[in-house]
């Protein structure tokens, strides 16, 4: 069972901020309103998520690090559609596979918490404490177990810099959730969790950016979609300013990607990407959800037609509107 869950963890976690994604989305599902993520030496070493959700009850602790357990909605097409984010029941077992990890909850109802240590998915103890509402993961020393993988990792300041990325993209599709991204000691990142999406990437990525947001709003056949999208020359150089949400979740997708970088052309130049956050809705019977156990990257039944509006939508928006310059 062990060398299974070790295996099955390299499907689920590749690197610190998969850990984070994971435990993150975890909170999420359990109603959290606040999440506070911390991190060493860029998770490598130590993450640590603290949300204030329902927790889980005592008896159903050592269950939820069982695969293929969990305690949400199995369909693949309910998961889009209805908030919960995690659906297969492989995150916990697979990151206990192949870290130390220290669990501390307590549901709403119970009067005492649990305290709960798992190290390379053997149960080290299973404690009753005095604990706050809600659930507490520790994570230590990723892949100390399987040296082979750490090798693969990258330096502590890239591996943050994933982290700090995907907490931006987070933060941004629960705008209804107070974030707050500790590193090394310091905050880098503490939003109210009561702002709309304009003030929130105002809060997030700073005036330079939001100064020049150009709004978008537009109802295709395939998808509607809003957001903004911002004035080329504000690029990192890499895609971490676009960030793409179906039905509240965040994606990866190169043919959006594609579709928006086509768009700007004559519009940056050539080492640019754009700087864009978009929210599409889009009926669940054009997606594939399925394709990766991580859940970002998805795929689209009629690829060519939601890179044709999309595109056409970001072209219309970038040729018929000024930008508002930056003050
Ligand atoms: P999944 O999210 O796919 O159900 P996971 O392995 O991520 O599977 O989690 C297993 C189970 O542990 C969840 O179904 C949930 O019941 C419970 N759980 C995990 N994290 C939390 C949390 N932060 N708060 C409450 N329950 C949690
Ligand atoms: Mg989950």
């Amino acid at each position: 069972q062990e060398t299974i869950d070790k295996i099955a963890a390299g499907e689920v976690v590749e690197r610190p901020s998969s850990v984070v994604k994971e435990l993150v989305e975890n909170a999420i599902d359990a109603r959290a309103t606040a999440v506070t993520v911390e991190i060493k030496e860029g998770g490598t070493t130590f993450v640590r998520i603290t949300d204030n959700g329902c927790g889980i009850e005592r008896e159903q602790v050592p269950l939820a690090f069982l695969r293929h357990s969990t305690s949400k909605i199995k369909s693949v097409e309910d998961l889009l559609c209805i908030h919960s984010l995690g659906f297969r029941g492989e995150a916990l077992s697979s990151i206990a596979a192949v870290s130390q990890v220290e669990l501390i909850t307590k549901t709403y109802s119970d009067l005492t918490g649990t305290r709960y240590v798992i190290e390379g998915s053997r149960e080290m103890s299973n404690d009753e404490i005095g604990a706050p509402d809600g659930t507490t993961f520790i994570v230590r020393n990723l892949f100390y177990n399987t040296p082979a993988r750490k090798k693969f990792l990258k330096t502590a300041q890239t591996e943050g810099n994933y982290i700090s990325d995907l907490i931006e993209r987070l933060a941004l599709s629960h705008p209804d959730v107070s974030f707050k991204f500790i590193s090394n000691g310091q905050t880098k990142m503490h939003t109210s969790g009561n702002s709309n999406e304009k003030d929130l990437i105002y809060h997030i990525y700073g005036r330079d950016i939001t100064a020049a947001l150009l709004p978008v709003c537009a109802e295709t056949e395939y998808f509607s979609v809003k957001g903004f999208v911002g004035k080329p020359m504000i690029s990192r150089g890499n895609r971490s300013y676009e960030s793409y949400f179906i039905n509240g979740r965040y994606i990866k997708s190169a043919l959006l990607s594609k579709a928006v970088e086509e768009a700007y052309k004559g519009f940056m130049m050539q080492h640019q990407y754009p700087f864009c956050v978009l929210y599409f809705t889009m009926d669940t019977e054009l997606l594939d959800v399925n394709v990766h156990p991580t859940k970002m990257e998805l795929r689209f039944s009629n690829n060519e037609e939601v890179y044709r509006k999309l595109y056409q939508t970001i072209r219309d928006v970038l040729t018929h509107k000024e930008f508002i310059p930056a003050v």
